[in-house]
């Protein structure tokens, strides 16, 4: 089955086309700056590899995925030849709040219940909406299926979800622990249950999915009961600038001192904050490690803050689960940056976790096994890949 897969961000649309049998890519690409002057779209060519780039204004979700079609459908650069031969689209939904457990076909009443979520996810939701709008338009009676970043946690007990405000809130509101990246927690923690080669009912595994945004899941037998963001994105680990979890008092602190009104503190923790303001350098773990090793000390603060913050909530975990098998590192950092691995598992020897260091050092965006052979607990990086979970998922609901 070929599937497109689509991910909209509010001012992004990232797609893939992908046979759900072979998993092969057949074309891929990123629409940039939706509703922003200067659009542009970088894609790779179907037909030789080649990377592409159109400078292009979409003024809309809507523009963009015809956009998209456009290329799909071009005879140099094109995957198909007609639309009939894309035989579903699997879409990345944010927030399926309580409604949605997992992945789902996509219609009236799913539309509703994402839209109902729209409050939960004001940046995100809409902008999914839209993708799956202009899919119906451009390409209708062609199966949907939305697969939710928050669907693989809805498994938490209530104790790991709740917060320690009046209840009413959560009656009321549904304020409570969603977690996010859930289809990337849920790829990553199955290929390693496939690697520890046990049941995944059996395991215990904690996955480190450690990007831009960031966070961290405990998976008992194959089922999230707790991960570090919360209610929204911006809980639990520091992040590229985000803040994660601090004492709430604070805001009304810095409110009083600098004037800020509640979005202005938002913005703030979202966008001012985390390694990005800790370093005043960057949000990119690259210059961080480059400062570092030009003797940046506030670099190096933003290190040791993030890898301690990581060590903190991987130990919190493997409590929570009485155990854990397998320590998983994935997504742009947990891939990439060696460093921060090393940093954070020095601090698992106590569990009988060791590092080797030699394969760690040399492991850059492949699944490798990076603690010893005889390694009590076991630390893989498992390269995430939340386009073909989305396709799968897509796939399996279609053929159903
Ligand atoms: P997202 O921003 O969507 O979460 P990623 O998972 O791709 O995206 O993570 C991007 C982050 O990964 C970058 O901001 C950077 O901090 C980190 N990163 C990417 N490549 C490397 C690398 N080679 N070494 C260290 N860090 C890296």
């Amino acid at each position: 089955m070929k599937i497109l897969v689509i991910n909209c961000g509010s001012t992004t649309l990232k797609y893939q086309l992908i046979d759900s049998d072979t998993e092969a890519v057949y074309a891929k690409g990123l629409c940039e700056r939706i509703g922003i002057a200067d659009g542009d779209i970088k894609y790779d060519s179907s037909k030789t590899g080649e990377k592409k780039e159109l400078k292009i204004d979409m003024p809309d979700h809507g523009v963009a995925f015809k956009a998209v079609i456009d290329i799909l459908l071009d005879p140099e650069d094109g995957a198909v030849k007609s639309l009939e031969e894309i035989d579903a689209v699997g879409h990345r939904v944010v927030h399926g709040g309580e409604y949605f457990n997992s992945s789902v076909l996509i219609d009236d009443e799913v539309i509703e219940k994402i839209k109902a979520c729209s409050d939960l996810a004001p940046l995100h939701n809409p902008a999914n909406l839209l993708g799956i709008d202009a899919c119906s338009k451009l390409m209708p009676g062609v199966p949907q299926c939305a697969v939710f970043d928050t669907a693989f946690h809805q498994t938490m007990p209530e104790k790991a979800y709740i917060y320690g405000i009046p209840f009413s809130y959560y009656e009321k509101y549904k304020i409570r622990k969603y977690g996010f990246h859930g289809t990337s927690h849920s790829y990553v923690s199955k290929k390693a249950a496939e690697i520890l080669g046990k049941p995944i009912e059996d395991t215990k595994i904690i996955v480190c999915h450690l990007g831009g945004g960031a966070s961290i899941t405990a998976v008992d037998g194959g089922k999230s009961v707790d991960t570090s963001m919360g209610f929204t994105p911006l809980d639990g680990l520091i992040m590229g600038t985000r803040s994660g979890s601090i004492d709430p008092a604070v805001l009304q602190y810095i409110a009083d001192k600098e004037s800020l009104n509640v979005d202005e503190l938002l913005t703030m923790l979202n966008k001012k904050s985390g390694v990005q303001g800790l370093s005043g350098l960057s949000s990119d773990f690259r210059d961080i490690d480059a400062g570092i090793a030009e003797g940046n000390a506030r670099a190096k603060l933003a290190f040791d803050a993030f890898c301690y913050g990581a060590v903190k909530i991987i130990g919190s975990y493997i409590a929570a689960m009485n155990g854990v098998d397998m320590i998983a590192f994935t997504a742009g950092i947990g891939e990439n940056d060696s460093k921060v691995r090393a940093a954070i598992l020095k601090n698992f020897s106590y569990i009988g976790l060791e590092v080797d260091e030699e394969v760690n050092s040399a492991t850059h965006g492949k699944e490798a096994m990076i603690s010893t052979a005889d390694s009590k607990v076991k630390s893989y990086v498992i390269p995430t890949n939340e386009e073909l979970a989305i396709a799968r998922d897509t796939a399996r609901l279609v053929e159903k």
